[in-house]
């Protein structure tokens, strides 16, 4: 098992391929201490979903190493490397069921109290309560009760209640008005705070925050450094 671990990932000249003979990634090498956040940006097809299915162990690797906290991911069991972990991927913000499962979501010993906490952490609550049944608001997982902002934002509530130490995430490329905006700018610096974070960005506010920047294309690191070097 992985118990406590920091949260520390070494990506080892890492080489992934789908399809045989058709690398996706070539060769990463990439350092993370614990506690940092990195923004993933390139163009489409570049490899950012590919690398964060592999921190979860979606699929395996066909050469190098990748490592948390010093140990090889291959090495520890499925479940004690996906309780780490925090998954916020876009077309899994929202499922069928009432906004307090929601944000509950495998969590199920959470009090009612913990769930309104996290909601107004992430400045959640106020919408949640202007909506007809408040926390036992029924929503569906493609209906449009819920603009993308709000459920990104209850995506976040859920992560945090979750707390885990390691967090990906897969920003919305939706447009979002300014107010939900600034809203999940603050709600993720919180979710950031003491967790590795691996996030997939498609806002420039979020690139700015990120301590450290990789730029992939076809598979490689072209560029890798802070917003102020970049
Ligand atoms: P986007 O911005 O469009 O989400 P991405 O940077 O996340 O792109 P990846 O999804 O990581 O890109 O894809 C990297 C490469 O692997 C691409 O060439 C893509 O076609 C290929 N690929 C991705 N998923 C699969 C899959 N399930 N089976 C086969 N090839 C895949
Ligand atoms: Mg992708």
């Amino acid at each position: 098992p992985l118990s406590k671990i920091q949260g520390d990932i070494h990506f080892n000249n890492v080489v992934f391929e789908y399809e045989k003979g058709r690398a996706a990634l070539k060769g990463i090498n990439l350092d993370v201490k614990a506690g940092q956040s990195i923004a993933l940006v390139g163009h489409t097809g570049s490899g950012k979903s590919t690398i964060i299915n592999l921190i979860g162990r979606f699929y395996d690797i066909k050469s190098g190493h990748i490592t948390i906290d010093g140990r090889d991911i291959r090495e520890v069991t499925l479940q004690s490397l996906r309780e780490q972990i925090g998954i916020v991927l876009q077309d899994t913000f929202i499922f069928s069921g009432t906004i307090r499962d929601n944000i509950r979501f495998g969590r199920l010993t959470a009090t009612d109290e913990e769930i309104e906490e996290v909601a107004k952490a992430v400045d959640a609550h106020d919408f949640i309560m202007k909506l007809p049944g408040g926390y036992d608001t029924e929503v569906e997982e493609r209906g449009s009760a819920l603009s993308m902002g709000q459920r990104q934002l209850l995506s976040f509530a859920r992560a945090l209640l979750a707390d885990p130490r390691i967090l990906i995430l897969d920003e919305a490329t939706a447009s979002i008005d300014t107010e939900t905006e600034i809203k999940i700018q603050e709600a993720l610096k919180l979710l950031l705070q003491g967790r590795t974070s691996f996030i997939v960005a498609h806002r420039l506010s979020t690139i700015r925050h990120a301590d450290k920047i990789v730029v992939l294309d076809h598979g490689e690191i072209k560029e890798e450094g802070n917003h102020a070097e970049l």
